[in-house]
């Protein structure tokens, strides 16, 4: 063993759970293309003020979940991107991108950066798919992002997720309510818990997010944001539930889901799987028109967007049986090699293989002709080629399939032939 292991709350993908990720992968480029987004690829850290800025400070991210360093001895702190959002507005804004065009479509799949406590679903290190409608923020736009998302789920096959969602209102709307859950909460300051009480004064919607289950009875009580939503807050959410409804989504409508960031406004929505356990969120989004300004833009850029945990999904994947048909690419040919002085034209002919675009494995190591054969067998080749004596000699070579044991003797460009033809490639991932 190591002296060496991987660090607490990071994980090692290896090849056959590298194929499940780029299965998953797959459909996520497929349909956000479908749906008019193109991908985005932004930095993996960026200055510390920008998810101060942008997730705010009394969140738990910025507060105590962030890895932040010093580039250098004069330089400005800096931080492993602990979300996506940020990052992306940030881009748009600084190369400008609404002076090309009002509304930008952007996804992005990307690794994240959490001191959490590690845990069965949470790690510090994950990765996230996600969508960002960015310049237009209105029922249909949010619908848009949340159908997209659901899509997805419902590709990979995946059964009993719960879609819940909320409106938090306008910014009016929003203080009027804040300050009626501060009238409610005061009087019981003695019983809050300490995170409760910073949270009262700075966000108490974030006290509605409280998991202490001393404060659940309370947090019950507590008035509804839904009531103190005004006219066009209320159509607005309800066209929301229109689309979704016309599109055949399920959801629940749950007054406490505030997603306690600030920059929010209007739909909140937080996907979760029956099968994750504690940490039991896959994904979540909603609208947040502020957060440009917050960035420091001198003109609203109001946006929409979803986050999906790739490690989550795939765990809940996994449970739901949904993982046991996606194998990596196996090889579709096997070089055995029969006498040992033959190996370099043996390594000749699987380089021409392979130039010719044909998955091809050949032994490295001297192995015997039979352990080649089982080696072929057990990496599931559909082929072997065999490099003897007589094919060097005549050039014409032994091709086995390993499916029907059928054997055919040809010349090096029939092989090309037979292993190009689309009926061989079908076989390949059986
Ligand atoms: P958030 O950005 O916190 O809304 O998270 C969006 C999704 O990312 C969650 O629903 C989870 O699926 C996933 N996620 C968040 N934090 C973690 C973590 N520490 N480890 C694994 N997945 C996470």
């Amino acid at each position: 063993m190591s002296q060496y292991q991987a660090v607490k709350g990071t994980k090692d993908i290896f090849p056959e759970e590298v194929a499940q990720w780029k299965y998953v992968e797959g459909i996520v480029h497929t349909l956000a293309s479908l749906y008019g987004f193109s991908e985005i690829r932004t930095p993996v850290f960026e200055y510390t003020e920008l998810f101060q800025r942008g997730i705010g400070l009394t969140t738990d991210i910025v507060g105590k979940e962030m890895f932040s360093f010093q580039p250098d001895t004069k330089g400005r702190s800096v931080t492993l991107r602990p979300e996506m959002t940020a990052g992306v507005m940030r881009a748009a804004l600084q190369y400008n991108l609404f002076s090309l065009a009002p509304v930008h479509k952007l996804y992005y799949i990307g690794e994240l950066f959490r001191k959490e406590r590690p845990q069965a679903g949470r790690q510090r290190q994950f990765s996230q798919f996600g969508a960002e409608l960015l310049g237009v923020s209105s029922p249909a736009a949010v619908a848009e992002v949340i159908t997209l998302m659901m899509q997805v789920f419902e590709s990979l096959g995946l059964k009993e997720l719960k879609l819940r969602i909320n409106t938090l209102g306008d910014t009016e709307d929003r203080v009027r309510y804040r300050e009626a859950l501060q009238s409610y909460f005061v009087p019981f300051y003695e019983i809050l818990d300490e995170a409760s009480r910073e949270r009262l004064e700075k966000n108490p919607l974030r006290i509605l997010d409280s998991k202490n289950p001393v404060l659940q009875e309370l947090v019950a009580g507590a008035p509804r944001l839904y009531d103190y939503l005004n006219d066009s807050s209320l159509r607005d959410f309800e066209k929301v539930l229109f689309y979704l409804a016309e599109r055949n989504i399920a959801y629940d409508i749950d007054h406490r889901l505030v997603r306690g960031l600030d920059y929010y406004s209007h739909t909140a929505f937080e996907v979760t799987s029956s099968v994750l356990g504690a940490q039991d969120a896959i994904g979540g989004g909603g609208r947040y028109d502020g957060l440009a300004r917050e960035l420091g833009s001198s003109s609203d850029v109001p946006a929409s967007g979803f986050a999906v945990g790739m490690e989550r999904l795939l765990i809940t994947m996994e449970k739901q049986g949904l993982l046991t048909t996606i194998n990596p690419l196996r090889p579709l040919v096997y070089v055995v090699v029969q006498q040992q002085e033959l190996v370099d034209h043996a390594l000749t002919i699987a380089w021409r293989l392979r130039k010719a675009g044909i998955r091809t494995e050949i032994d490295l190591v001297a192995r015997s002709m039979k352990s080649q054969m089982r080696e072929a067998n057990r990496i599931r080749a559909s082929y072997a080629l065999f490099i003897g004596k007589t094919e060097y000699t005549t050039g014409s070579y032994a091709l086995k399939n390993l499916l029907t044991s059928e054997q055919t003797t040809l010349s090096l460009e029939d092989v090309l032939q037979v292993l190009h033809q689309p009926a061989t490639k079908e076989r390949i991932n059986l």
